[in-house]
């Protein structure tokens, strides 16, 4: 068995793991990423597409990204429309900040070609299928590429393997692996070739259910309909996906193209019980999952990998482990307020199937009273364009 040495191994060339191993490099602390994937599937995940201004700000000035500033779109506001009138959320007056627009394989093509530029070490086609000896001071990750097993030792193991976590095992008690919640309904989502349909997103709830008006570029667009969770992605003609959306979002007259990638996109929340036992740690969908509609994953994962870059920095410096041991402590407390909005934002405009009419007039009236009031505004702009990043207070505003 082949067996490698190196200060840190970060399972997962998602944006999380990437990262943390692009920040530990601005330290001078070496790392390896290790990835199931090939290094093309990786780099056309399609998935996320909002990025917080704290993260935007973080990729730029550690040098990861300045794509986002020539090809990603600065959005200022979004539109919240409620039964086909719509209601402008206007972060930039609101709250003085902003989002971009930025597909996350464009986040993962500039990780990847910064960790390459500057000499980094990661080994796509290499699945993990263990963490050996969590415990001690050399913890393991035991791996495979093209069959041949390998171990790779370090100082740290991080699982930055996003939401079917092999290092999660390794760090969870079997009988309690986390907090938990799943959603009746889903997201049938499409990316079409058509140009944008309207400036801003639109956040629509209408009588027939929710559907989200995205973008991608000017040529192509994502869109999301509210569904049931057992949805067959084919079973729709695209006539009938166009009527629905229109249907949907009454009031803007949305510009059509040909559909070429159809998903099913079931809603849960998770936040694992640990986030850390002895050298292994967890970041990113490995530790927490939230539903799509506030934007938040792909931000937190961020989040958690500058405070687990700022603790093992501490640690190697020769400060002990006591950032490392508040990692979960602070990471959490930013999870938990992601949780609670990307919960609150999912409820609010989302009709449930077992909605009774009480239900239905209570959650009209929170869209009512929230786009009326400058206070429930600012309150969705704040969190929907993030808090600000830990020791980052400064970059805000
Ligand atoms: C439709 C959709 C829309 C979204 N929109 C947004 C948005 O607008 N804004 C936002 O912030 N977030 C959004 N998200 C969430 C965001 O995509 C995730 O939170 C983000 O990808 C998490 O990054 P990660 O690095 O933690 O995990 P992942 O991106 O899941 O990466 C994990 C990596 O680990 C690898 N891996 C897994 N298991 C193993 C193993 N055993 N061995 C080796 N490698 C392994 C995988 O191949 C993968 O590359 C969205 C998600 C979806 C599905």
């Amino acid at each position: 068995m082949a067996e490698v040495r190196t200060r840190i191994v970060i399972v997962g060339a998602g944006p999380a793991g990437l990262l943390l191993s692009h920040l530990l490099h601005l330290e001078g602390i070496e790392s390896i990423v290790v990835d199931a994937r090939t290094r093309e599937d990786v780099e056309s995940t399609i998935r996320a597409g909002i990025l917080e201004q704290g993260t935007v700000e973080l990729l730029v000035t550690s040098g990861a990204s300045d794509g986002v500033l020539i090809d990603g779109a600065r959005h200022d506001g979004i539109e919240l429309r409620v039964d086909g009138v719509g209601h402008r959320i206007d972060f930039a007056d609101l709250v003085g900040r902003g989002v971009w627009l930025y597909p996350q394989h464009e986040v993962l093509r500039d990780l990847i070609a910064a960790r390459l530029r500057d000499g980094g070490d990661i080994r796509f086609e290499t699945t993990v299928d263990d963490v050996l000896d969590p415990d001690s001071a050399r913890p393991c990750v035991r791996a495979r590429h093209n069959g041949e097993p390998i171990d790779i030792v370090a100082e740290l193991v991080v699982g930055a393997d996003g939401s079917h976590s092999v290092v999660r095992r390794a760090i969870t008690d079997p009988s309690a692996t986390g907090y938990f919640r799943e959603y009746p309904f889903a997201w049938f989502g499409i990316l079409c070739k058509a140009p944008p349909s309207a400036p801003e997103l639109i956040y629509s709830s209408s009588e027939r259910g929710f559907a989200l008006i995205s973008q991608r570029s000017a040529t192509v667009q994502r869109m999301y309909l509210q569904c049931d969770p057992e949805l067959d992605p084919t079973a729709m003609s695209d006539n009938q996906i166009w009527d629905e959306l229109q249907a949907r979002v009454a009031g803007t007259e949305l510009r059509e193209g040909p559909i070429f990638q159809r998903d099913v996109l079931r809603f849960r929340s998770f936040v694992a019980s640990r986030l850390r036992r002895g050298r292994v740690l967890l970041v990113g969908d490995a530790a927490h999952t939230v539903p799509p509609t506030g934007a938040k994953g792909m931000n937190l994962a961020v989040a958690d990998v500058l405070m687990l870059a700022d603790a093992v920095r501490g640690l190697f410096a020769g400060e002990g482990e006591g950032l490392l041991d508040a990692y979960a402590e602070r990471a959490l407390q930013r999870v938990w307020r992601a949780q609670h909005f990307s919960w609150w934002m999912t409820s609010m405009l989302h009709a449930a199937p077992d909605a009774t009419e009480f239900d239905t007039r209570r959650r009209l009236a929170e869209l009512d009273t929230l786009t009326a009031s400058r206070a429930g505004r600012s309150y969705l702009a704040e969190a929907y364009t993030g808090w600000p990043l830990p020791g980052r207070e400064r970059c805000s505003g």
